[in-house]
């Protein structure tokens, strides 16, 4: 019999649940493409590498800049288009990042990077689902203006969503790289681990990204033994997020440990452990005695580690 417990309201996952209609029919019409554009009610999400821009003022930042608006902030060098919101519709505008870096100096804009807007609330949270879209769109056409097969430069296309090379007719297609991040789970307790790019306070779910040739399975159990030294048996699927850093999705799991002696592997973590349900609850609530943290509801992790902390093993029904 599991003990279960109840931690009130889910907080809300970061970049999921998206208002946005992708409105794919229309990005190969080219008029209906220019028409949306021209539309009274157009906005666009203004990106350069990893920096937003943001216009300050009241509770949360505004990131929508109207077409004219977005155009007047320097050069442009992608348009995409993201969707519609009901009648409106959205696109991101991609610069340089040192185009944007230069907007620093404006104190009418705030410009800052999606982590930290997603983690602070700068924006309102209906905005981060087509903040990650553009991100990952406009991130993936800035490394792949030039063909991968002949070398020529490449040309977007279908409202951003392809690029075609006009010598060797190749077409290209944005990517998503998948990421499997896991919490290997013992009866009562889990294996948590701390990179080195953490605040030092935090510990996590280990995580890596799926290989050729791999199912998302195999793919979490060689990352939890090549990381931690520990056999894994059961996976079970909870969630996924898109991560929008630069272009992955997050592939939410519960792995079953089948031995429990860590062999932590100390080029790719700090350190990893064996943490209790009762100690993940102090760090969920941020009341652990140590000052030990698990990351913000933003992050699967916060939610892959909730429902253990709330159902315990129930997690692989
Ligand atoms: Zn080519």
């Amino acid at each position: 019999m599991v003990t279960r417990r109840n931690l009130g309201p889910q907080p809300r996952l970061g970049y999921v649940a998206s208002p946005i209609d992708r409105a794919v029919g229309c990005r190969g019409d080219d008029a209906a493409l220019k028409k949306y554009s021209e539309h009274a009610q157009a906005g666009a999400y203004v990106i350069g590498g990893e920096l937003v821009a943001l216009k300050p003022g009241g509770p949360s930042c505004e990131p929508l800049f109207s077409p004219a608006q977005a155009r007047a902030l320097g050069a442009v060098r992608e348009v995409a288009f993201l969707g519609l919101l009901g009648d409106a519709p959205r696109f991101g505008f991609g610069f340089d990042p040192d185009a944007i870096e230069q907007l620093k100096a404006r104190d009418d804009l705030k410009i800052t990077d999606l982590r930290s807007i997603a983690v602070q609330g700068m924006v309102a949270a209906e905005h981060l689902p087509p903040l990650a879209e553009a991100k990952a769109l406009l991130g993936w056409h800035a490394r792949h203006r030039f063909c991968p097969h002949c070398g020529a430069p490449t040309k977007l296309t279908q409202g951003g969503w392809r690029r075609d090379c006009p010598s060797c007719g190749a077409e290209h297609f944005p990517r998503t790289d998948p990421v499997v991040i896991m919490l290997v789970i013992s009866g009562e307790r889990c294996v948590l681990g701390r990179s080195r790019r953490f605040v030092p306070t935090m510990w996590s779910c280990l995580a890596g990204f799926a290989e050729p040739g791999e199912t998302i399975e195999e793919a979490v159990r060689r990352e939890v033994l090549e990381e931690a030294g520990i056999v894994c048996g059961r996976v079970s699927y909870f969630a996924s997020q898109p991560w929008p850093f630069p272009s992955s999705i997050m592939i939410g799991c519960h792995a079953e440990a089948l031995s429990d002696t860590l062999v932590v592997d100390r080029e790719e973590l700090e350190d990893a452990r064996w943490f209790d349900r009762d100690e993940l609850v102090s760090m969920l609530n941020r009341r652990h005695p140590q000052g030990l943290t698990a990351p913000p509801p933003v992050a699967i992790a916060h939610h892959i580690i909730r429902s253990f902390v709330e159902i315990g093993s129930d997690v692989f029904r």
